[in-house]
């Protein structure tokens, strides 16, 4: 008998005929002779709009984070219970718990909070009396029993945490794509499932805009040596297995290409060039608590230098509120410009590290596909553009294709 942890996202849980196929699914898992706790995320539409509710009664500024916790952690509850009667209902026994019931504990960092420690005590006596344990995604409590959210697509942490702390042999994201893509499948026809990727792979596209998984799921897994699956809960295709970096991937340059959309671009121009101008500058938008990404700076002329950083375009009011308080103080001539509707195209491999030219093709790529590079940045395993939002599509197909990746038609 093995310990099963399966995870369903929103689309796969998105309306009651989808609910019923996952019980199934979960049952028949059981059946197989294994113990299983399935998390469930929210149904699919249902924590943006339990979003907007809360904006729409606060129209006077931000809704409290407190609040908005105990207020999306309904939307995992729902699923739980309506899966839990659904596997009833086919005959099977299951029992429903909550992020606190099942001993998930957190830090007090509302909406984005930080698992701290799992006591599974009350998943495993569940499990011991024969139940599937239908377990809420995207939320636990703090020691004082206040409700905590893991920030968006925190179900995948969940799943991931929970599979780490009962020692689970298997843990299986089950979505609504087959598995991990050389890039969005929705966005570029030609992307081909990936059949094993590196943790270090997987973490550098979620955190570059492949949302498939939660970047900080996949941290986590990582951390803790998670192995997990991501498949499809519509079909029985094999997925794509995340895990430890083994020698032959090195072989591959490029794994993967993601997309951001929905960034802006902050340029200060004409600032002083001399120490202490960048942290006086950062040191605003950090405490607006707005995360910076990209950074350039020009090399100084005549004393003075341009720099240049992107964020969320969500965060553009923010930024520009706390750069307006900071700037004149820093010179007469220094202006603030900014640009949204701008996004990042990003490729990801373990191979760069050892071969060179991954810049010169994606570049070169853009050339032929006449999209204009209006940043560059690079880590170890990646190198990122910033580009028009309109030409984000037609890049990442031109980018693709230029690195091999397509699949054989
Ligand atoms: P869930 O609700 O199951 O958590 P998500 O919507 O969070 O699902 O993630 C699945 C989606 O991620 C897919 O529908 C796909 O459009 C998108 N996606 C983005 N990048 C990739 C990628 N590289 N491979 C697969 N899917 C991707
Ligand atoms: N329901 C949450 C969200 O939409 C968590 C999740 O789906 O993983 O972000
Ligand atoms: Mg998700």
């Amino acid at each position: 008998m093995s310990l099963i942890v399966q995870k369903y996202g929103g689309t796969s849980v998105g309306n009651p005929e989808r609910i019923r196929n996952c019980a199934r699914r979960i049952l028949e898992t059981q059946r197989a002779g294994h113990k299983v706790v399935a998390v469930v995320s929210a149904m699919s539409g249902v924590t943006d709009s339990l979003i907007k509710l809360a904006r729409e009664v606060s129209p006077g500024g931000e809704p409290a984070e407190r609040e908005m916790d105990v207020l999306l952690a309904t939307g995992e509850q729902t699923t739980i219970a309506l899966t839990a009667m659904a596997i009833q209902d086919l005959g099977g026994k299951a029992v429903s718990l909550t992020g606190a019931q099942a001993g998930i504990s957190t830090d007090r960092v509302h909406t984005k909070a930080r698992i701290r420690n799992i006591t599974p005590d009350a998943v495993h006596r569940m499990l011991d009396e024969g139940n599937i344990v239908m377990l809420a995604g995207f939320q636990g409590a703090t020691d004082s029993g206040e409700i905590t959210t893991l920030g968006r697509g925190g179900s995948d942490l969940t799943a991931i945490a929970m599979a780490g702390a009962i020692k689970a042999d298997l843990c299986q994201i089950f979505t609504d794509v087959d598995g991990v893509y050389t890039c969005d499948p929705r966005v570029v026809k030609a992307a081909a499932k990936i059949p094993e990727i590196s943790y270090d792979e997987m973490l550098e596209m979620a955190s570059s805009g492949s949302k498939v998984m939660q970047s900080r799921s996949v941290e986590f897994a990582k951390k803790f040596g998670v192995r997990f699956e991501v498949r499809s809960s519509l079909n029985n295709n094999p997925g794509t297995l995340v895990k430890e970096e083994t020698p032959g991937m090195e072989s591959v340059v490029v794994r993967g290409v993601s997309l951001e959309r929905n960034q802006a671009k902050v340029t200060i121009d004409d600032v002083p060039d001399r120490p202490g101008i960048s942290a006086v500058i950062f040191g605003a938008i950090a405490q607006a608590n707005v995360v910076v990404d990209m950074i350039v700076q020009n090399v100084a002329f005549d004393g003075e230098t341009d720099i240049s950083f992107t964020i969320a375009a969500a965060d553009l009011p923010k930024a520009e509120t706390a750069l307006r308080a900071i700037l004149p103080a820093l010179g007469e001539k220094v202006t603030l410009r900014t640009e949204s509707g701008i996004a990042k195209l990003s490729v990801v491999g373990i191979g760069m590290r050892s071969h060179s030219g991954v810049a010169a093709t994606m570049f070169r790529a853009l050339a032929d596909a006449n999209a204009n590079i209006l940043m560059i940045s690079t880590s170890e395993i990646k190198t990122a553009v910033i580009v028009r939002e309109e030409e984000i599509e037609k890049a990442a197909r031109a980018v693709h294709t230029a690195f091999g990746l397509d699949a054989a038609a």
